[in-house]
């Protein structure tokens, strides 16, 4: 058994790269469905693109590799093929495209697009080992239980990062890289929700707010949520993939509102009240009570100074909390880190000392951020991969 390309890993990179790769095709996955990832994301309505993305919107060792894929099919191009196949979107905020109907319309799209052309797929089957002889790949794999190797002029790793191993990840695409000499760099979970040992929020689990949160170079303005192991919501997650342990962050309550202004008024309009009770009237009443215990605002804003006032304001500013850890790969968005691009053409994807190897999706090291671009850059580097393999016939 020859094929042309061997991809290894049927999730969004993988089935994209089986679509317009050409030649005889296999794509293995040891799941029981393909594009799993896909069918359960954006809440089960696929956040498949963002309308604003740009290579800013990636963190990886070299933020120029992903450039080229990016440039060279684009979210708009994703979204020309959405409504070719009469698939209903929708913006839902921040430029997030999401399906009206259902994320398996896009598994579905992907897998129509396979089959049109011609790839065979194997479900349930398992990657073990990846090596070469001469020309060809040799891949061990296991098929309903039963160990049996498939030769190819071409292997594709698409196998995706380690979050959600109830999912399937596995991280064998790191090793395989490194078995060829490959560089991986460091991984961690990343969109990822932020713990905290001495559950300082329980109390409060539940409660959200607009927030602006900084960590390392990253900062971010959405929704924060309070919950019982710590802090999770939009701003939370995003902020996860610059945060390294030990490290604190930095949030903002409200960064609409201009603390001071609101707390010299509140002098002014109920000088009788206690600092912590004005600030439930621009706080949700339980977040405002815990701030009110933890900083002691028990004072009488009649008696409070200006100076009290603006360490209270520059609290609220600028609250640094340090989390002793984050819910890890059990539900992580995505995987940070990966193969070093060092390794590989981003024109192309190809392992530049390995000719025939490929590397794309989240095995790679570029990770977007939150609101569809880790599937962005799933299918500009698949296209990538799948043109420059498709060019050499
Ligand atoms: C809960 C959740 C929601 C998400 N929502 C969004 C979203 O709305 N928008 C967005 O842009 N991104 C989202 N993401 C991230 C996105 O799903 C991934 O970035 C994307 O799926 C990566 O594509 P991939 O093809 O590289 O890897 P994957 O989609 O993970 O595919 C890898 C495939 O390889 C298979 N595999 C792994 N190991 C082996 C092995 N040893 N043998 C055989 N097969 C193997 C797996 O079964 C899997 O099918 C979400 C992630 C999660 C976990």
């Amino acid at each position: 058994m020859t094929y042309d390309t061997l991809i290894l890993g049927a999730g969004a990179a993988g089935m994209m790269c089986a679509a317009h790769c050409g030649g005889r095709v296999l794509v293995v996955d040891h799941a029981k469905a393909a594009g799993e990832k896909i069918r359960i994301s954006g809440g089960g309505r696929c956040n498949f693109t963002n309308m604003f993305a740009e290579p800013a919107n990636f963190i990886s060792g070299n933020p120029h590799f992903c450039k080229s894929a990016l440039a060279r099919f684009t979210q708009w191009d994703f979204v020309a093929m959405v409504d070719k196949a009469g698939i209903k979107w929708h913006e839902k905020t921040l430029g997030q495209l999401f399906c009206d109907n259902s994320a398996k319309d896009i598994v579905k799209m992907l897998l129509d697009l396979m089959a049109q052309a011609g790839a065979e797929l194997w479900l349930e089957t398992a990657v073990e080992e990846v090596s070469r002889e001469g020309d060809l790949f040799q891949v061990r794999l296991v098929r309903s239980g039963r160990s049996m190797t498939v030769e190819a002029k071409r292997v594709v790793l698409a196998t995706g990062g380690k979050s959600i191993p109830k999912m399937g990840a596995t991280g064998i695409a790191y090793q395989i890289a490194q078995g060829f000499g490959l560089k991986v760099t460091d991984t961690r979970p990343a969109l990822v929700p932020l713990t905290f040992s001495s559950q300082p929020f329980a109390g409060i689990s539940g409660t959200a707010i607009p927030g602006r949160v900084r960590a390392g170079n990253g900062s971010f303005d959405e929704a924060v949520l309070f919950t019982h192991r710590g802090l999770s919501g939009p701003a939370i997650l995003q902020a996860s993939s610059y945060w390294t342990e030990g490290d604190s962050i930095h949030m903002t309550l409200c960064p609409e509102n201009d603390w001071m202004a609101l707390l010299r008024q509140a002098r002014t309009d109920t000088p009788r009240r206690q600092i912590g009770t004005a600030l439930a009237e621009h706080l949700p009443k339980k977040l405002a009570q815990l701030l009110d215990e933890t900083w002691g605002l028990q004072d009488q804003l009649a008696n409070t100074t200006d100076k009290r006032l603006s360490e209270v304001a520059a609290l609220l500013a600028d609250w640094e909390l340090t989390p002793t850890g984050s819910e890890g790969y059990r539900t992580a968005e995505v995987t940070l880190g990966g193969i070093d691009t060092n390794g590989l053409s981003s024109k192309t994807m190809e392992a530049k000392d390995v000719p025939g190897l490929y590397a794309i999706g989240e095995c790679v090291d570029v990770t977007g951020w939150l609101g569809g671009f880790n599937f962005q850059w799933a299918w500009s580097s698949a296209m990538a991969c799948a043109k420059a393999i498709a060019a050499e016939g």
